[in-house]
C-alpha cells in the first residue's frame, strides 16, 4: 500500500512540475533588445540627435532635411 501511495504522490509531483515548468515557458516575455539609441551627428552645423530622427544620406547624418540640401550645395 505504501508504494501505491508513493507512486501516486511521484506521479502528481511530476505532473505538478511539467505543469509548473510549462507555465513558466509561457510567462517569460519576448526578450527586448531595446538599448540606448545610437546617436548621431548633423554633419551641417554638428547638433546630436537619436538616429532614428535623423537624416541619412550618403553614410552622413542631419538633422533635418534642409541641412541635408545645404550640405550638399555647399560642397
Ligand atoms: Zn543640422
Amino acid at each position: 500500500m505504501a508504494k501505491i501511495l508513493l507512486l501516486i504522490a511521484v506521479t502528481v509531483l511530476v505532473v505538478w512540475l511539467f505543469r509548473s515548468m510549462g507555465r513558466k515557458s509561457d510567462a517569460i516575455p519576448p526578450p527586448k533588445a531595446k538599448g540606448v539609441e545610437d546617436m548621431v551627428r548633423c554633419q551641417r552645423c554638428g547638433v546630436h540627435l537619436p538616429r532614428s530622427e535623423a537624416i541619412m544620406s550618403g553614410g552622413r547624418f542631419y538633422c533635418s532635411e534642409q541641412h541635408r540640401l545645404q550640405d550638399k550645395s555647399g560642397r
